[in-house]
Formats: C-alpha cells, sequence, structure tokens
C-alpha cells in the first residue's frame, strides 16, 4: 500500500503554512521527517489528521488510492492510518484500558472484543513498552506527563495495528526514554505491511530508528530528501546550508 501527499497545501488563520507537500510512503518503509522549527512539520501532521483549525487549500492524499482529505479523522483511522491522540483532552471517566478496548473495537470492525484475550494481549504490550500495569486503570490523559502521553500514544498504535502510523515528536517535555519508546514502537510494527512516518527534530532517534528515507522541511516545504544518511550530514552540519540553498525562497 501506498501513502501519497501531492502538492499538499494548507494555511492556518489564513496564513499559508503548508506550500506544496509532495511524500509517498510505502509499506515497508520508514521515513523521518525533520527541519528547523517552524517549518511546518507539526501541521503536515495535524492536516493529515484532519485538524478543523487548518485548511487544505490545494494538493490531495490518497491512501492505497482512496482521497483521505474527504474523511473524518475517525475514517481515517478505519482507513488504517494512525495518528496520535486527535485532541489530547482529558476525558473524565474514561480510563486507558476502556478507551483502547473501544479504539481497537473500532479498529476491527468487531462490536465488542472478547475482555481476556483483549487485556492479555493489552499487558504483553505494556510490558514490551516497560509501562506500570496500574497504567491501564488511569483516566485518559489526566495529569499525564510528556512521557506518559508519548508511551500512550506508542500503547495506542500498537493495539491499533495501523498500517500507516504518522507521529510527531513535539518540541518539547520528552526525553531520549520517550523517544527510545516510539522507535522500539514502530520497529515493533516494522515489517512489509506497515509504514511510518516519524517527525523529529532530534538527530538521536535516527540511531534507534534506522530510516530507510530522510526529509528535510523548510518553509512549508520538502526541500531535501535522501536516504539515511543524510541524518549524518544534518548531525554534522545542521540546517545552515538548508537555509542557504532555500532561503532566499521565502
Ligand atoms: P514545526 O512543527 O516544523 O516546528 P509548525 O507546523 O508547528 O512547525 O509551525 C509552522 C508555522 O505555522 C509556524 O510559523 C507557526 O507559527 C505557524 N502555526 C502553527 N500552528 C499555528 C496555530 N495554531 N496558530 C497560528 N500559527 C500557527
Ligand atoms: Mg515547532
Ligand atoms: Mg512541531
Amino acid at each position: 500500500m501506498e501513502l501519497v501527499i501531492r502538492d499538499l497545501h494548507a494555511s492556518i488563520e489564513n496564513q499559508p503554512i503548508l506550500k506544496g507537500i509532495d511524500l509517498t510512503v510505502r509499506t515497508g518503509e520508514t521515513h523521518a521527517l525533520m527541519g528547523p522549527n517552524g517549518s511546518g512539520k507539526s501541521t503536515l501532521a495535524n492536516v493529515l489528521m484532519g485538524h478543523p483549525k487548518y485548511e487544505v487549500t490545494g494538493g490531495s492524499v490518497r491512501l492505497d488510492g482512496h482521497e483521505l482529505l474527504d474523511l473524518e479523522p475517525d475514517q481515517r483511522s478505519l482507513a488504517g492510518l494512525f495518528l496520535a491522540f486527535q485532541y489530547p483532552v482529558e476525558i473524565p471517566g474514561l480510563t486507558v484500558g476502556k478507551f483502547l478496548k473501544r479504539a481497537a473495537e473500532l479498529r476491527s470492525g468487531e462490536e465488542k472484543l472478547k475482555v481476556s484475550s483483549f487485556i492479555r494481549e493489552l499487558r504483553e504490550t505494556m510490558d514490551f513498552l516497560e509501562m506500570d500495569q496500574n497504567f491501564i486503570n488511569r483516566y485518559l490523559n489526566e495529569g499525564f506527563s510528556g512521557g506518559e502521553k508519548k508511551r500512550m500514544e506508542i500503547l495506542q498504535m500498537l493495539t491499533l495495528k495501523p498500517v500507516f502510523a504518522v507521529l510527531d515528536e513535539t518540541d518539547s517535555g520528552l526525553d531520549i526514554d520517550a523517544l527510545k519508546i516510539v522507535s522500539r514502537g514502530v520497529r515493533r510494527l516494522s515489517g512489509p505491511d506497515f509504514g511510518s512516518l516519524v517527525i523529529t527534530h532530534y538527530q538521536r532517534i535516527l540511531d534507534y530508528l534506522k530510516p530507510d528515507f530522510v526529509h528535510v522541511m523548510y518553509n512549508g516545504r520538502i526541500v531535501v530528501s535522501g536516504g539515511g544518511e543524510l541524518a549524518a550530514t544534518l548531525e554534522a552540519q545542521g540546517y545552515d546550508w538548508v537555509r542557504e540553498e532555500h532561503g532566499e525562497e521565502v
């Protein structure tokens, strides 16, 4: 399968942010998207998840030929796209366990999953992520630290087993342990039936993730793409050369 982004344009409050994104992610591939702060990486993630604050002004996003931009966020998830929390809200009374079970039921099309086998698999996944089992009974997002939110996101991904995952490493509050968890989760799903786009500005995650492709976003466009070796160039040289080559387009 393919996730194909073509000439994607998007604005926020009438301000153009994405200025023609072209990117194809195939199953079996791991892509890293990097780039300086403010280049539009999180905007891309938000547009892919269908956040209402962003207006798509052109282009297409197709999953296996089907236009995703016409779909509601939950339909995108059913189509096999994983995006972390649409809205990272606290939901009083909704525990992590109930939330994940409901999400897994929606994804599988089963009305009710068997509690015992669901819980068994969930516990196994939590062990894999080195998460405390008590987490199952906590209320969703209530008082979660940045690292706990990140673990929750990966737990959700491993529970849903999507075809494509888009993960945005938000800029603040994440330590290297949280990044390792993300890498571990992505690598667990990695294989011929899974593709990922990991958005990060930490070079170090790439040591764990070993992406097949690295892309650099600058000023709302992907300006450089390469293999894993591009990460080493960025590590050594930073983004100044990207700015020098593409700054005049600002
Ligand atoms: P990155 O994730 O690469 O750091 P963002 O997508 O967060 O970049 O931001 C791209 C640009 O869009 C920035 O100039 C930022 O100020 C602007 N932007 C992002 N989100 C909003 C928002 N909710 N309201 C106004 N401007 C925004
Ligand atoms: Mg940012
Ligand atoms: Mg960001």
